[in-house]
């Protein structure tokens, strides 16, 4: 192998779509993450992946090199440590209830997760809506409150895949989101540093979703499965459709309500069904349970039995948090439908967006969020509906414009025919081995 000269040698070898060994991916990441290597010729480096793609073992040695970056945890509990992960969708709140109905089945739960930008809502962003609560917590209290309750949802601290903060916030403002190898990398070298020993990753495709067709949604869930199983932590993926809202609340913390109205046994039929599809596959992928059906049991007696929503709340109690004062604002302005028929079609990125525009997400990172301002989606695909019949209620603190109240409006197509019946969940990807 020729010896690293220099880093514009490696932009064109990129450039020239020549492959980079491991010891030139890691020269470029350790540079980057020390600062020896300057932004402009990252940028150049990413956008040069972007158009040129990365092999899977380019995008493996990436990945490690990111992920080693920061620490990796490392864990003296002795049950399997699991985690879940989203590419993000809108009203998407499946890991605020699952960490903790995991961690009443014989697995622990290290959630490390990330905030809202654009339209999708973000995990941490959605805790903080409970008073007190905080998602800054060092390593030696995320391993405390994973050894006394079983699962912690934390954000990720400067020492956890650091070169991936760098990378992420240059690639934010250089065009550089939108390559499946840079995408592979930033999200695995944050989960693995969790120290996993199995990982499920949910990823969406539609509207409201990062991915927007199912193709692409499954070339990245294909090549996370990749990665993450060589890396070696046995990893599968399922590809979910985000062609409508998931549940009735999309916000803040009104998706934390509905998250406790789901660990009390009730809840949306979709929200409930997803939770126990991911939970009931993670299961399985740890070793903790032989069959899906069984998994499934085990999770559906977490839930009935009101197990979950005591580890949730004791897990809010290790963080700071105190749910009983989590406010809404009272009864919000109703979107009705002028036209009867069938719910054919919901765009759920304009439902994000409009929940930006009320104040509930950020359009920059450094945006404040106001944590009371959401939506409830009440007709979903399928729904037959009466001229008058409400859409969407509004909860907001502020005095909502004709604009948003439009764009709510025209996020909803009425057909006079019955549409095909909305399919959920779609294919469970897994490595070939
Ligand atoms: N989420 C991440 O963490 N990284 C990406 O690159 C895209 C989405």
């Amino acid at each position: 192998m020729l010896p690293i000269v220099n880093v514009a040698q490696l932009i064109a070898k990129k450039r020239d779509r020549e492959t980079l060994s491991q010891a030139e991916i890691e020269f470029l990441i350790r540079g980057y993450a020390e600062g020896s290597i300057p932004d402009y010729q990252m940028s150049a480096w990413a956008m040069a992946v972007v158009l040129r793609g990365m092999s899977e073992e380019e995008t493996m040695h990436l990945t490690e090199a990111m992920l080693h970056s920061g620490v990796v945890l490392d864990w003296s509990v002795g049950l399997p440590k699991v985690d879940k992960h989203s590419t993000g969708g809108v009203g998407d709140k499946i890991s605020i209830i699952l960490a903790p109905l995991l961690a009443c089945c014989d697995v622990a739960v290290p959630m490390i997760s990330g905030r809202g930008l654009g339209p999708t809502g973000g995990t941490l962003d959605k805790l903080e809506s409970i008073p007190g609560f905080r998602t800054d917590l060092s390593i030696d209290k995320i391993k405390r409150v994973v050894d006394t309750v079983g699962c912690v949802i934390t954000g990720a601290s400067a020492e956890i895949a650091p070169a991936d903060k760098r990378l992420y916030s240059l690639r934010d403002v250089t065009a550089t989101v939108e390559s499946i190898p840079l995408i592979t990398a930033s999200i695995l070298s944050k989960k693995l540093a969790e120290g996993l020993d199995a990982l499920v990753l949910d990823v969406k495709f539609g509207s409201g979703a990062f991915m927007q067709t199912y193709e692409q949604a499954k070339q990245l869930a294909q090549s996370l499965v990749n990665v993450s199983s060589r890396l070696g932590t046995k990893t599968t993926a399922i590809l979910t459709n985000m062609n409508q809202p998931l549940g009735v609340m999309c916000g803040n913390a009104n998706e934390i309500l509905e998250s406790i109205e789901v660990l009390q046994g009730g809840g949306p039929v979709d929200v409930r069904a997803l939770t126990l599809a991911i939970g009931s596959q993670l299961l399985v992928c740890a070793g903790a349970c032989a069959s899906r059906e069984q998994a499934q049991a085990k999770l559906q007696t977490a839930l009935d039995s009101g197990r979950g929503l005591q580890k949730f709340d004791q897990m809010v109690a290790a963080q700071g948090g105190d749910r009983q004062r989590i406010s809404l604002p009272g009864r919000g302005h109703i979107i009705e439908t002028t036209q009867a028929g069938f719910v054919s079609e919901i765009d759920a990125r304009q439902l994000g967006l409009a929940i930006i525009e009320l104040g509930g997400g950020r359009r920059r990172i450094e945006d404040k969020i106001d944590y009371s301002a959401g939506i409830a989606v009440r007709a979903k695909h399928g729904q037959r509906l009466e001229k008058g019949d409400s859409l969407v209620e509004i909860y907001s603190e502020r005095s909502v414009d004709d604009a948003v109240k439009s764009m709510i409006s025209k996020s909803f197509k009425i057909d006079r025919n019955e549409p095909i019946p909305f399919q959920l969940i779609g294919e469970c990807i897994t490595s070939p081995s």
